[in-house]
């Protein structure tokens, strides 16, 4: 019997949706809820940029979208696509070119709204270039940029016209037979993003890509979009995610997980419980907990670890948890293994010894993982 059907509160009932790849990464249906970033160098720098596509992947980012403004950033994508070790998005506005290009140059995905390119000869073109190098479509509706038509009808950016967008962009990509597509509405207000992705949902069953545009920076931007993003994935919406921070695109993958393993819709790394410490607390809580995050970082195993000052808590939290340490008097703490106390161990050498417990853990679940497959 699986955990969610013992505490049917922790339940999450997600929206059946079309699966499509973005590249070999599923998106939709019955896939994990994928995480995705964006990198911020410039395009036609392809070695600053191949870097930051891969301290993202390393991070666990599923998918990288890269800029392609001009046609040395697509000459770049070559490079870039060829080096990342996960599927790159073009994101393209309006100049059809740099999507064929992309297409050509190995693009996993494009992110362009087919109703912003002109013709419906440019638009069957950036589609046969689609089908030809195998790309999905992304269509990427963003309140900030809405059509004009549409901002006249409905006098502001309001969920309405944000829905009425993305399903004419939608109706183009299936005049001309494709299918391989996902969609976004995003606005950096919370409410506006969550309804006009509330209304989406109802409207297509195609995947949803969600995200809380300019949400500003790491503090204010990771509650933003924890509480947009949170609310939806918690209502089943979403297929994929990116975290939109004015940071290191690598702190928005870090975000982007953290919010999905909170609502235990993705788990990777150390999941770290800890208690925000006081009077009573054996250690330095603070200290510990943020060198073991730095110190586990490298461990990518779905585990938990729970660091609790005392035993006001400790022994509850570690009950549920792979790995514990309480604090207790006299200058050591105590060890749980697997919920139960195990040994004593002095505060000076818990980090050593905590790091080295973590990774034999990690290495039993990873061996346990084998030999079920
Ligand atoms: S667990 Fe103990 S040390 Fe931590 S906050 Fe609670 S009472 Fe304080």
């Amino acid at each position: 019997m699986s955990l969610t059907s013992i505490r049917p509160w922790r339940t999450i009932e997600r929206r059946k949706s079309r699966k499509i790849h973005v590249g070999s990464v599923p998106v939709g249906g019955d896939a994990p809820i994928s995480v995705q970033t964006m990198t911020n160098t410039l395009t036609h720098d392809a070695s600053a940029t191949i870097k930051q596509v891969l301290a993202c992947a390393e991070a666990g980012a599923d998918i990288v979208r890269v800029s392609c403004p001009d046609v040395d950033s697509t000459l770049a994508m070559k490079e870039i696509c060829r080096e990342s070790p996960v599927p790159i998005v073009a994101d393209i506005h309006f100049h059809y070119k740099r999507a064929i290009e992309a297409a050509e140059a190995g693009a996993a995905c494009l992110r362009i709204n087919p109703g912003n390119i002109g013709s419906p000869e440019r638009v069957r073109e950036v589609i046969r270039a689609a089908n030809d190098h195998g790309c999905s479509i992304r269509i990427g509706v963003n309140a900030g940029s809405l059509e004009k038509h549409l901002l006249e009808k409905y006098a502001e950016p309001c969920p309405k016209a944000m829905i009425e967008s993305g399903l004419d962009h939608i109706r183009i990509l299936q005049d001309n037979d494709f299918h391989e597509f996902k969609i976004s509405v995003k606005a950096s207000d919370v409410f506006l993003a969550a309804a006009a992705y509330q209304g989406l949902a109802e409207a297509t069953d195609a995947p949803i890509h969600l995200g809380i545009t300019e949400a500003g920076g790491l503090t204010s931007g990771t509650i933003k979009s924890a509480i947009g993003l949170g609310n939806l994935l918690w209502s089943g919406i979403g297929d994929t995610i990116r975290v939109s921070l004015s940071a290191d695109p690598v702190e928005e993958v870090k975000v982007g997980f953290e919010i999905l393993k909170s609502l235990g819709l993705r788990h990777r790394g150390v999941n770290i419980i800890s208690c925000p410490s006081c009077a009573r607390q054996g250690f330095d809580v603070i200290e510990t907990v943020a060198k073991l995050e730095d110190r586990l970082e490298h461990i990518k195993t779905p585990m938990s670890l729970s660091i609790i000052g005392c035993v006001v808590n400790g022994p509850g939290e570690a009950l549920m948890t792979d790995v514990g340490f309480t604090g207790g008097g006299a200058g050591s703490g105590m060890i749980y293994w697997a919920g139960k106390q195990d040994h004593k161990i002095d505060n000076d050498k818990m980090l050593d010894h905590i790091v080295e417990l973590v990774e034999k853990r990690a290495g039993e679940i990873e061996e346990g993982a084998k030999s079920d497959a």
